[in-house]
């Protein structure tokens, strides 16, 4: 009987029992009453019981519609606000928050402002005191604004340091570029050939792909020069290297090696691939009749001669360049404008 006594009535239990006590007592039947009567009833807000068992003790069971307003906005109405105040509490909390969050993500962690939010988190005001809420809205909008200030200058700081940076690194990288780059020419210089030669080496060791190396020279022109000046050599050798971008495009590493003598390293490619890139430029240069612009006057053409030769395992740089370079004076003893690859040298030799 004991356990059966300790079960709490169920809601639709109590709302009988309420209907019920209203028609015994001749209540008012609108819904304040309805949660007044509830209220005494559930035992939910001790103070009603009270209240309502000594109204009904002096008013012979009786309840009037003035009762129920007056009990309605002592105990029910107050009690209804403090919960929707504790409710506009947690979500002020879940606002501030969601602010710490925004603020940390936008913004970046600040200790000092998140320390200051914290402490106004703890103390956040009722919302029925309307003007400490006021205060601490205002509290908080200064800090934000403080912070966010704070933030636009170390934002703009850092921006100016991230400038100051780009443009450091700009100058740096066009003074190497500088370094690396043939003045005359516009091409690699001999020290970015050194480099990039290296560089091949070291790829075709670590993926067995081959590459080939192309010297070429260009044939006569100390003759040239002594003939038509030296700037107008010069001209010649940005022709020829005009011709080799050309040709190439991206596609392979064109250097001056020196004097009238370049340097074409080309990616992926075997003896055959070798000399049909350095045909190609000869090829190209044999086309072109060179005129000199002040004078209009014919110079007829130039020619080159090419050495052709692959890596090889266990190659070093000045392995390489050797067999090209013994490639590039065959193809001169053998009467220039042409091109000879390093297999040539070998039957030579063997030959010899
Ligand atoms: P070969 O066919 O055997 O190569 O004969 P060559 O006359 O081209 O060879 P040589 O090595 O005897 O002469 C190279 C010439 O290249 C000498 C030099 O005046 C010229 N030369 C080297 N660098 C430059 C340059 O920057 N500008 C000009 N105009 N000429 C240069
Ligand atoms: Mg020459
Ligand atoms: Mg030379």
């Amino acid at each position: 009987m004991n356990d059966q006594a300790q079960v709490p009535p169920q809601p639709h239990e109590i709302a009988e029992r309420v209907v019920a006590a209203m028609r015994q007592h001749g209540s008012p039947s609108y819904p304040r009453a309805f949660e007044v009567w509830y209220a005494h009833l559930s035992g939910e807000i001790p103070a009603v019981s009270m209240a309502m068992t000594g109204i009904l003790a002096d008013g012979e069971g009786k309840i009037t519609a003035a009762d129920i307003d007056n009990l309605y906005e002592r105990f029910i109405g107050t009690e209804r606000l403090s919960r929707q105040a504790e409710r506009t509490s947690l979500q002020v909390l879940g606002e501030i928050d969601g602010l710490m969050d925004l603020v940390d993500k936008a913004l970046g962690s600040s200790e000092l402002y998140h320390g200051r939010l914290t402490a106004m988190s703890e103390d956040v005001p009722p919302p029925t005191d309307r003007q400490k809420l006021r205060e601490w809205v205002e509290a908080l909008v200064l800090s934000t604004r403080e912070e966010v200030t704070r933030k636009a200058q170390l934002e703009n700081a850092l921006r100016n340091s991230s400038n100051e940076i780009r443009n450091l690194r700009e100058a740096l990288e066009s003074t190497r570029a500088e370094a690396l780059t043939d003045s005359l020419t516009g091409l690699a210089n001999r020290r970015h050939f050194e480099e990039m030669l290296q560089k091949s080496i070291d790829q075709a060791t670590l993926r067995r792909e081959p590459f080939a190396l192309v010297m070429a020279d260009i044939d006569f022109f100390k003759k040239f020069n002594d003939a038509h000046g030296h700037l107008t050599g010069d001209q010649v050798l940005r022709l020829v290297a005009r011709t080799m971008k050309d040709k190439f495009k991206d596609k392979a590493v064109i250097t001056r090696f020196g004097g009238e003598e370049f340097a074409i390293i080309l990616p992926e490619a075997d003896l055959v691939a070798g000399k049909f890139g350095a045909e190609t430029v000869r090829q190209a240069l044999l086309t072109r009749e060179l005129i000199k612009r002040s004078t209009n006057e014919n110079l007829g053409r130039i020619t080159i001669s090419l050495g052709v030769a692959t890596y090889h395992r266990g190659d070093t740089s000045g392995s390489l360049v050797d067999r090209a370079d013994q490639a590039l004076m065959q193809a001169k003893r053998d009467g220039r404008n042409r091109t000879v690859t390093e297999d040539a040298l070998e039957t030579i030799s063997r030959v010899a």
